[in-house]
């Protein structure tokens, strides 16, 4: 939570920020042209708790986290019903490192040497494989990942991530290069 809240001191132009706050609670009036406007937020720390208001009112939850905050009488307006319709879906992320380069689909020789980088600097996606979102690290962020004499570091999302949960690590290893 973040609040921006500006105060003329004369000299000194101050803001306010609330860092790793929990907004707990908004408080709204809903008077009878149909909308609703917020008067204040609950947010809380540790055991500290305040009400804040403000000019504007911004939420970058998550979806669980925005759908513990919103008012739930607020689902009477579809923009905010909505919210409760998406179905979140496990995933499990891998980091493998190779001894070539497995995104050089087209240049045999070129993925099979450790000289020189190769094959595609970008986010890759694909509707074929579990895999459904892969970069190569060594391409893609080089200054953090390229290491001289190695070769592809494929990050890998795996989605549905729940059949792949309870393998052993070899498993699964095996079954992301075999895609
Ligand atoms: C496995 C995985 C891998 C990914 N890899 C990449 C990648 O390589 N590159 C890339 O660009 N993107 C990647 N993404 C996507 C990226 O992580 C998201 O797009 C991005 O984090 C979304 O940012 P956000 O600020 O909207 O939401 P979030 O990062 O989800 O932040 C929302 C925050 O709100 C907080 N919150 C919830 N409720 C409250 C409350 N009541 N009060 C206060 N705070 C609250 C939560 O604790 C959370 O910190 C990946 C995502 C996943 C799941």
């Amino acid at each position: 939570m973040l609040r921006w809240n500006y105060v003329n001191t004369g000299t000194f132009l101050s803001r306010w920020f609330h860092l790793r706050w929990g907004s707990r609670q908004i408080h709204y009036e809903k008077p009878q042209n149909g909308e609703a406007y917020i008067t204040g937020m609950t947010i809380s720390k540790a055991t500290s708790r305040e009400i804040i208001t403000a000019d504007a009112y911004v939420a970058a939850c998550d979806v669980p986290g925005i759908k513990r905050l919103l008012p739930s009488e607020w689902r009477e307006w579809d923009l905010f019903d909505n919210i409760y319709k998406p179905v979140g879906v496990p995933v499990v992320t891998v980091q493998l490192r190779y001894n070539g380069w497995v995104t050089e689909l087209r240049d045999f020789q070129k993925s099979r040497q450790l000289k020189k980088a190769a094959g595609l600097d970008n986010l890759l996606y694909t509707p074929d494989a579990d895999l459904s979102c892969f970069a190569d690290l060594a391409l893609a962020s080089p200054e953090d990942y390229y290491i001289e004499g190695q070769g592809s570091l494929l990050q890998a999302v795996l989605t549905p991530g729940d059949p792949y949960m309870p393998l052993p690590n070899e498993e699964i290893i095996s079954k992301v290069n075999l895609s």
